[in-house]
């Protein structure tokens, strides 16, 4: 059957990796296992890919403390086109997808994930393994169309990955294409962070019960809330919260957040970072002060990417707190959110 324009099938006949490609015939690996391979053959027949994971081996990295929070500072210039992208209406429709299988270079193949969604190997890595999950139409960036998936990838590579949504306007550089991104997991502070909370560190929490934890990170640094437990109470919860944080920002259909999900032991965490600005006043600043930094999920993760060394050099823990202040909810605006989420999730 010829597939229809705009399907699920259209365009991607004959861009899947070869079978036996990346697994001896007749085996049958989990999703999670079959991620490292699939990477190394696509880096063995992309010379693009190949290249970028060299310039990844030699980035630098420095740690900075806020309070009794960890950011890690990156230099990797690798992603100076990601982070500089124009991702208004107008530069977006002048240039073509990047995550529709015509725009794919030819040596670009992904992995099928489920009917809707394919893998591919990100060229521009901010972290060894770093993936694209494209769904396979062209269709707009929308979390209410991410959520399950994102949940169930991070569920179903079981502790392989950290599954993260970039909204539209706070990080993500295909807003016309819906899209997740997976890194291996256990590499990002504020993941680290949060397993350590379920595993009993304080924290405040909205909600402490056997199917679902719930808890709220303030600043200084990236605010953020975190869900862990059972995959649908984790699901029910951060959809309320992305529903009071759409009330608060007055942006129902798409509020300003990024998503990070991963998965341990039969649990599912999912962090939600509520938003203020995409890119902080230091970004606009005039040289020399400018600092070309534009948060996305794994900025908000804890893992600040810079692509320039003078910006690398000048991060400060008051520079790093000022970025992090700037393009996180502010706090009156917080309380609401919370307010409303802990009425939510007392009767859910
Ligand atoms: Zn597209």
């Amino acid at each position: 059957m010829i597939a229809a324009p705009g399907s699920a099938d259209s365009g991607w006949a004959g861009r899947f990796v070869p079978r036996g490609a990346i697994a001896p015939a007749g085996s049958f690996p989990t999703l999670g296992a079959q991620l490292g391979p699939f990477m190394e053959w696509q880096a063995g027949c992309w010379p693009r890919l190949a290249q970028a994971r060299v310039g990844l081996a030699q980035v630098c990295s420095r740690d900075l403390s806020l309070g009794d929070r960890v950011v890690r500072a990156q230099f990797n210039p690798g992603r100076a086109v990601s982070t500089t992208a124009e991702v208004d209406a107008a530069s977006i429709q002048q240039r073509p997808c990047f995550l529709c299988p015509t725009n794919l270079p030819p040596e670009e193949k992904g992995l099928a994930y489920g009917r809707h969604w394919v893998v591919l190997a990100n060229p521009a890595p901010i972290l060894p393994d770093h993936f694209v999950l494209a769904h396979r139409e062209h269709r707009p960036q929308r979390v209410r169309d991410a959520i399950s998936t994102l949940l169930a990838f991070a569920g179903d590579t079981r502790g392989h990955t950290a599954c993260i949504y970039n909204g539209p306007a706070c990080g993500a550089s295909a807003p016309d294409h819906l899209h997740l991104q997976a890194v291996q997991a256990g590499l990002l502070p504020e993941e680290l962070a949060a397993w350590r909370v379920v595993d009993g560190e304080p924290a405040d929490l909205l909600v402490d019960r056997p199917r679902l934890r719930a808890w709220l990170v303030p600043g200084p640094g990236p605010v953020l809330l975190g869900f862990c437990g059972q995959a649908r109470p984790v699901e029910r919860a951060l959809t309320a919260a992305v529903d009071a944080l759409g009330m608060v920002q007055g942006e129902p259909d798409e509020p300003r957040l990024n998503l990070l999900a991963s998965g341990r032991d039969g649990q599912v965490l999912a962090l939600l970072f509520p938003r203020d600005a995409h890119r902080p006043a230091c970004y606009r600043a005039p040289e020399p002060e400018r600092r070309i930094i534009s948060p996305g999920a794994i900025d908000m993760a804890g893992l600040l990417v810079t692509v320039r060394q003078r910006d690398f050099d000048a991060l400060s823990p008051s520079l790093v707190r000022d970025i992090y202040r700037e393009t996180s909810l502010a706090t009156e605006r917080l309380a609401l959110v919370r307010d409303l989420l802990e009425r939510r999730l007392a009767y859910a």
